[in-house]
């Protein structure tokens, strides 16, 4: 199957699954996730009319976005964890950024502002036990996002997460959503949840997820990085 094959036969998923929850397949953002595939993929993925392409490391927007810079209307989305020491060059390439987990990084994304932009973050939650992995613990998701909220160059638009490996995605979804209502009750204009990727984007839009991040599904296998 090829890539224009896998790409709608996901957005047909969607489309079923926005259907089943009584959605509307037209509120959910799909972005492709296309880390460790070359630039050549992404730009062949927009001739098909992707618009929203995700990245988790830096190294890799930063060449991609460059090598694409002719794309003005590909938006970038940074997914993964990041250092406050690649704000900067984050900043330079994202349009928006799923993965701010820590008062440190909300402040070294603000700082890294070369104008008068405004980058749209969002707040990433741990759904895990394991305090390693990526995103504010649930309980310090309210005060993380009052902090973004008094930072002027980032605009504050929800919450991010990945369904821990050993809970039902519904459940751990649900318990995203919650949160989401909380901070949305903070600022109204929160209101994107990013989450649903390719094994569990359709308890993703059950759950309310508006932006999903899917990558195999579409890019086929990513290729071995050793
Ligand atoms: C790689 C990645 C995805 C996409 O994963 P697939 O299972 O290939 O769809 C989504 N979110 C994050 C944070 C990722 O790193």
């Amino acid at each position: 199957m090829g890539l224009q094959s896998r790409l709608s036969a996901v957005d047909q998923k969607i489309a079923d699954a926005a259907r089943l929850a009584g959605r509307d397949p037209g509120e959910i953002t799909r972005i492709v996730v296309t880390k460790f595939h070359p630039a050549s993929l992404v730009r062949d993925l927009h001739s098909l009319g992707v618009r929203e392409a995700g990245e988790n490391r830096q190294q890799e927007l930063s060449a991609k976005t460059a090598a694409l810079a002719d794309l003005d209307d590909l938006r970038w989305h940074f997914i993964g964890q990041a250092q406050t020491n690649k704000a900067v060059a984050i900043r330079r390439s994202a349009d928006a950024v799923h993965s701010v987990d820590r008062d440190r990084l909300a402040d070294a994304l603000h700082r890294a502002a070369e104008d008068d932009s405004i980058l749209d973050v969002l707040v990433q939650i741990n759904l895990t036990d394991d305090p390693g992995r990526g995103g504010v613990a649930p309980e310090r998701a309210d005060a993380l996002a009052e902090h973004v909220l008094s930072l002027p160059s980032l605009r504050l638009r929800g919450v991010m997460a990945v369904a821990p490996l050993d809970e039902e995605p519904a459940s751990a979804f649900a318990r995203l959503r919650t949160v989401a209502d909380g901070i949305r009750s903070l600022e109204p204009a929160a209101d994107w949840i990013s989450a649903g990727m390719t094994g569990d984007f359709a308890e993703a839009i059950s759950a309310g997820a508006t932006h999903l991040r899917i990558g195999s599904a579409i890019t086929g296998p990513r290729p071995d990085r050793g």
